[in-house]
């Protein structure tokens, strides 16, 4: 039997080597060539020749996060070829970071194929010398500061990193990079055209790539945005666009805020927020806390610090471990407050109970799950993502839909509002689009300046 079969193997290896071998050495690849005109195009060139009319000419590209693009190259044709691929930056946007490979497969008239090999690339902001310090699972870039002001950000969230790795499990497998823009315009100008210019930061969770506008005198932010960023898209990429959906805005904000520093604080100003809330018993009710945060200054600033300070509660009360099994819910797709119930053994408003009464607030009156509840699912779940050309090759295992949601809530309005000023965009906001983390940045700013 094994002989049969080494046979048989024998001429199947003897039957592929016979024919496309020799066929492809009929055409050859003189040179193969990338290069990048950030934001404007990428651009893929081939010169060949062969003994027949080149009658196609194909590029292929793998991009390492995202999957693969298959497209036809523009040529002349003939037995000698320049052929191009020009891939519109504008139209078809990609992030600075963004990896690949590429290859050629070019077909002749007498039937030859030639499949080249394949060749890396990178999307590079080529506009600004960049320096870098990354080690295995993060990359950070800047170019505004000095060595110092890159070190001190890197090594933040390196240990932020190493926190929440240690506390919830959560690993990465591939590296995330952070690219900080010094100067507002620079940072513009590198996000995809339909950008609102208001955002602070932008999240490309598919890619695992972050842009962050953070001045060079601005070390203070950076310290903070970056970690707070990098979480967002470690726990982002983790839970993949279905956990990502059903995800409480006030869990994701929490878990954000909570690796901010570490070890783990909230700083004086939520603090002051927080306890006077506590005091005034107008403490943001959970729920309401699980989709969009407030416009509102003051309420947004108490949503971040109730938002820290659940997470902060979960960890105490029910320990790191209960962190690990919901993100492994939350990963299913499974609706937050089946998530609660089955870990911690209470809902949202159960859980809202036992974390007022740990920091001393008044029972608050819970209504049953009432009719004029906020939407249970954000309405930033699934929103498109512009920079994905294929779909996540992770995607396809989807579990079950979100759709056991909470209760009667009304459908979310999944139409992105335009915002009627800054603040509307928080970190998420409706802004979630490309998972854009984005108005938190802004907001810290805005905040810190005012
Ligand atoms: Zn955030």
């Amino acid at each position: 039997m094994k002989r049969t079969l080494f046979l048989i193997f024998g001429v199947v290896l003897i039957l592929l080597a016979a024919a496309p071998v020799a066929a492809q050495d009929a055409i050859v690849i003189t040179s193969s060539q990338f290069t990048c005109d950030f934001r404007k195009e990428l651009n893929f060139q081939v010169d060949a020749q062969s003994i027949a009319t080149i009658t196609r000419v194909e590029l292929v590209i793998d991009f390492v996060e995202t999957g693969s693009f298959r497209g036809s190259a523009k040529f002349d044709e003939g037995t000698r070829v320049r052929a191009t691929y020009n891939w519109n930056l504008e139209q078809k946007y990609l992030p600075p970071g963004v990896t690949g490979q590429f290859w050629w497969e070019i077909t002749d008239q007498a039937g030859n194929r030639k499949i080249s090999a394949k060749q890396p690339f990178r999307v590079e902001d080529n506009r600004f010398k960049w320096q870098t310090l990354s080690e295995p699972r993060f990359a950070l870039y800047w170019y505004g500061g000095d060595a110092a002001f890159g070190k001190a950000i890197f090594e933040r969230a390196v240990s932020a990193m190493d926190a929440l790795q240690r506390d919830t499990g959560v690993t990465v497998e591939r590296q995330l990079q952070i690219f900080l823009y010094d100067k507002r315009a620079d940072f513009l100008s590198a996000l995809e055209p339909v950008v609102n210019d208001w955002v602070g930061g932008r999240a490309y969770t598919d890619h695992g790539i972050t842009l962050i506008h953070v001045g060079a005198n601005n070390l203070s932010f950076g310290l903070v945005a970056t970690p707070h960023e990098l979480t967002h898209l470690i726990i982002h990429r983790k839970l993949g666009k279905i956990g990502t959906a059903g995800f409480p805005r006030w869990l994701d904000e929490g878990l954000a805020m909570y690796y901010e520093f570490v070890p783990p604080k909230l700083e004086t100003e939520y603090q002051t927020i927080l306890r006077r809330a506590i005091q005034d018993d107008t403490l943001i009710p959970l729920r309401v806390l699980s989709g969009n945060f407030a416009t509102d200054a003051r309420q947004a600033t108490l949503s971040y610090a109730q938002s820290f300070s659940v997470v902060d509660f979960i960890y105490r009360r029910y320990g790191k471990d209960k962190m690990t099994q919901m993100l492994l819910e939350f990963k299913q797709g499974n609706a937050f407050d089946d998530v609660f119930q089955r870990v911690l053994g209470v809902d949202t408003d159960g859980l809202e109970s036992a974390w007022r009464q740990d920091i001393g607030a008044k029972p608050r009156a819970i209504p049953t799950r009432a009719p004029l509840a906020p939407t249970a699912f954000p309405t930033f779940a699934l929103s498109t993502d512009l920079t994905a050309p294929t779909p996540r090759r992770d995607a396809t295992t989807a579990p079950t839909p979100v759709a056991r949601a909470a209760t009667p809530a009304p459908a979310p309005t999944s139409a992105p509002r335009v915002p009627l000023n800054p603040l509307t965009q928080l970190c998420g906001g409706s802004a979630m689009l490309l998972g854009g983390v984005a108005g938190w940045a802004f907001y810290r700013r805005w905040r810190r300046a005012g």
